[in-house]
């Protein structure tokens, strides 16, 4: 079988210069359209207004919580194992007020080397893990910071928690494995 010839772009087309003209039109339609309706903008004032996310987006990790309290991942490893990037750290132990139950005594996602792939979510047999919090903009002065901890991740999509770097210094004791509270934060002049 011969491979397929290439399709030739005809003479208007090659020049370029009709689609550059077309590309121009549509350009100034708008900023016309635009000037003599600036309410009927479609510009979204971000961050103070956030455009909806569609109900599937993988946004930041939450771990989910028994009625008790308590966390419902039971260590099992699944999601360390499936993730690809390898950014889950997970330290297990028994639960102090029941010695069968398995618990993680640490779990922390380093949110610089997860790429949102969602394979965490799927593997987990407790429905332990979740990524419905729509948050998106994850950021940090620091590389620290951007590893998320097992108390920060809990219930997260409650909205009552600041950025992980904020609530990480209100709450020291809550921070992963490596969290220096001295390190200064960077502050640009704006
Ligand atoms: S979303 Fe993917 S990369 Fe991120 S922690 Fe889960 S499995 Fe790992
Ligand atoms: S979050 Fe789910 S998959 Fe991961 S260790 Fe806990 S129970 Fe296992």
């Amino acid at each position: 079988m011969s491979a397929p010839t290439p399709r030739k772009l005809k003479t208007r087309q090659g020049s370029y210069l009709t689609e550059v003209l077309k590309g121009m039109g549509i350009t100034i339609r708008h900023v016309i359209k635009n000037l003599r309706d600036p309410e009927g903008m479609e510009t979204v004032q971000y961050p103070e207004v956030r455009k909806p996310m569609a109900e599937r987006y993988r946004g930041a990790h939450r771990l989910t919580s028994r009625p008790d309290g308590k966390l419902k991942c039971v260590a099992c490893m699944c999601c360390p194992t499936v993730c690809p990037a390898a950014c889950i750290n997970i330290v297990a132990g028994e639960d102090p007020d029941d010695p069968i139950e398995k618990v993680p005594l640490r779990f922390e996602i380093d949110m610089l080397r997860c790429i949102y792939c969602g394979f965490c979510v799927e593997a987990c047999p407790k429905d332990a893990i979740r990524m419905d919090t729509r948050i998106y903009d994850i950021s940090a002065y620091t590389r620290q910071d951007m590893v998320h901890s097992k108390s920060y991740m809990q219930d997260l999509m409650d909205g009552d928690k600041a950025p992980a770097e904020e609530w990480y210094r209100e709450n020291p004791e809550h921070a992963p494995l490596g969290f220096r509270a001295d390190i200064e934060r960077v502050v640009t002049d704006k």
